[in-house]
């Protein structure tokens, strides 16, 4: 098997107590099959609060939907108490994901989790992709994993510009937004804002464009991240899809960003991490959206 990464994959720690969003908050957390038996076997208070607390293999969440198991200080109890080794494997692996594609994995850190988003955007440097491992991989996979590798550079090097994909800008992008499934209530508000001053926000692109210019990398740090995660789905459809999904993300998120400095007057490294984080858990962690992205509309 062969795994490829991002370069910054490496540096990837939870935060943990200084998260300002904890990831325990608002997600059902199912327990895998495994880690459930050791729970059941757990004695003593330990055991007895997990019991109570576990409803057909998950956690139950309390009013406020915060895992029973998250402290008040932000850290988890059971790694308190008992270590890493004792989490559940969703806990365990969130925020990394992993894509097959025959003999070959990408694996990453979603930009649900704000630490990613932070490691992703500070970096400077153009990221690379590391591969390690053993395996042989079919025709198809390499060509598609060359084609990657040729997009990545594209995008990458800073003589190209990512207006045309990216950055050109009309209303057609509202029919996906409308079929998206809300996160929350701030999607349908903002994108109701969003809507009611396109025009302007249309306006005030040049102006938004030079006072990002030392920053453009971090747009093109985020189609590489996209690059890495979606690409080579297109093991399944042609990669022209695929493509065109990842150009509706990045749209997606450069409106948003756009519409911060447009109602701020300013758009910094913390609301860079607030969008990224956002339009992340809005896009990618919702199957049905991330297929409406892709094949949908
Ligand atoms: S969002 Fe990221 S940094 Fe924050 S608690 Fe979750 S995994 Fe840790």
């Amino acid at each position: 098997m062969k795994i490829t990464r991002l370069d910054y994959y490496d540096k990837f720690k939870c935060i943990a107590d200084r998260c300002t969003d904890s990831c325990c908050i608002g997600w059902e957390i199912d327990i895998d099959p495994e880690t459930l038996a050791i729970y059941q076997k757990e004695e003593g208070e330990l055991g007895e609060k997990l019991k109570m607390n576990i409803h057909n293999g998950s956690f139950i969440l309390t009013e406020d939907e915060r895992c029973p198991f998250l402290q008040t200080d932000g850290l988890c109890e059971l790694i308190c108490r008992k270590g890493d080794g004792f989490l559940c494997e969703i806990c365990r692996e969130h925020p990394r994901y992993y894509e097959y594609c025959d003999d070959h994995i990408d694996m990453g850190v979603g930009l649900c989790c704000e630490e990613a988003c932070r490691l992703l955007f500070s970096e400077k440097h153009p990221l690379e992709l590391i591969t390690e491992g053993e395996g042989k991989l079919d025709e198809d996979t390499l060509e598609l994993l060359t084609l990657r590798a040729e997009l990545i550079k594209k995008v990458q090097d800073a003589s190209n510009s990512l207006d045309e994909l990216f950055f050109s800008l009309d209303k057609n992008i509202f029919q996906f937004w409308d079929a998206f499934e809300p996160y929350d209530d701030r999607w349908s508000i903002t994108t109701e804002h969003i809507k009611e001053c396109f025009d302007r926000l249309v306006a005030k692109q040049a102006e938004f464009d030079a006072y990002m210019k030392k920053r453009s990398c971090e747009y093109r740090h985020l189609a590489v991240y996209l690059l890495h995660r979606y690409f080579m789905r297109s093991q399944y459809c042609a990669p022209s899809v695929i493509l065109r999904g990842i150009s509706l993300y990045m749209k997606t998120q450069y409106l948003w960003d756009l519409y911060v400095y447009h109602t701020t007057g300013k758009f910094d490294s913390a609301d860079r991490i607030d969008t990224a984080k956002y339009i992340s858990k809005q896009i990618e962690y919702s199957e049905e959206n991330i297929d409406m992205l892709f094949y949908g509309a």
